[in-house]
């Protein structure tokens, strides 16, 4: 990793390579390697299997993964600029690093390397919603995911029941995952600085066994509950079941309540009579 450790400043390599950020791929770019580090360090252990990062951008977390001692890291880069700007840690990694320039939203994670694949990112704000929805989607084939967003996006994943931020994400996400926010990283530690606070969140995929082998019932209930997060449940759920004043109560569950009320469990259990 020595090479690693004297390759030119990112700052040298953003400015050999013309890499200047551009709105359209997201780009805030983390320059400093202690944030990066402690980062990578979240993701630990890292010498197992496959660790997966989406937009690595100019390489400041790809270069703290590998000093802290990533085995087999694949990067996942749509700006062919970044990709070119990369070549030179790929060529220092010495087969620790692969390059893959796609579209992360088109990418199946399982087809990427051996288990166990940790994600590790600091993602692009405008898509990171939809790729951790994805994500969730295939948790069975993750074993950890290691993720920063806008502060916002956090607080939504973290939410309990009878809180403003408590909704759909919140709801999917820990029914699939534990979920820990880690820290925070304030805007003026990116170049150029976001105009939001940031978060790095852990989700560990729970069981298989403990989860729903088909997240489009929960998605559904979900959605039509918080969708109107206002009514009760009873008028809220009205699309989706013929009776839903029978199905609530039978579930034990107030028909005048409304979503936010509602735990985790409780929309698993009503995912699991979609069909009614
Ligand atoms: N991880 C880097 C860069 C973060 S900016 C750092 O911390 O400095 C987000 C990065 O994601 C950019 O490099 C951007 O080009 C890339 N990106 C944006 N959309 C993407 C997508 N759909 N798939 C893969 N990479 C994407």
């Amino acid at each position: 990793m020595d090479r690693i450790a004297t390759l030119p400043p990112l700052r040298e390599t953003i400015a050999a390579h013309g890499l200047d950020a551009k709105k359209r791929f997201g780009q805030h770019f983390l320059l400093d390697l202690n944030l990066t580090r402690r980062i990578a360090r979240a993701a630990a252990p890292l010498d197992e299997g496959t660790v997966i990062e989406v937009g690595p951008g100019p390489g400041g977390l790809t270069r703290a993964l590998l000093l802290e001692g990533a085995a087999n890291v694949v990067a996942i880069e749509l700006d062919r600029r970044a990709i070119e700007a990369l070549r030179e840690l790929e060529a220092a990694a010495d087969g620790h690093l692969a390059l893959l320039e796609a579209d992360a939203l088109r990418i199946d994670p399982s087809t990427l390397g051996p288990a166990p694949r940790r994600i590790v990112a600091n993602l692009p704000y405008n898509v990171s919603t939809p790729l951790l929805v994805r994500w969730l989607h295939a948790a069975d084939e993750l074993t950890d995911m290691v993720l920063m967003f806008q502060k916002e996006v956090v607080d939504r994943l973290v939410a309990a029941p009878r809180s403003k931020d408590y909704g759909r994400l919140s709801v999917i996400a820990q029914h699939v995952c534990e979920v820990r926010r880690l820290f925070d990283i304030p805007p003026s530690a990116f170049v150029p600085p976001p105009k939001v606070v940031s978060s790095v969140a852990r989700l560990t995929p729970r069981p298989a066994a403990d989860c729903l082998a088909d997240l489009g019932p929960l998605e559904r209930v979900t959605a039509a509950a918080f969708g109107q997060r206002r009514k009760m449940l009873r008028g809220s759920l009205a699309g989706l079941f013929r009776d839903p004043t029978a199905v609530l109560t039978d579930l034990g569950l107030s028909p005048t309540a409304r979503a936010e009320e509602l735990s985790v469990a409780d929309f698993v259990r009503l995912a699991g009579r979609l069909d009614e």
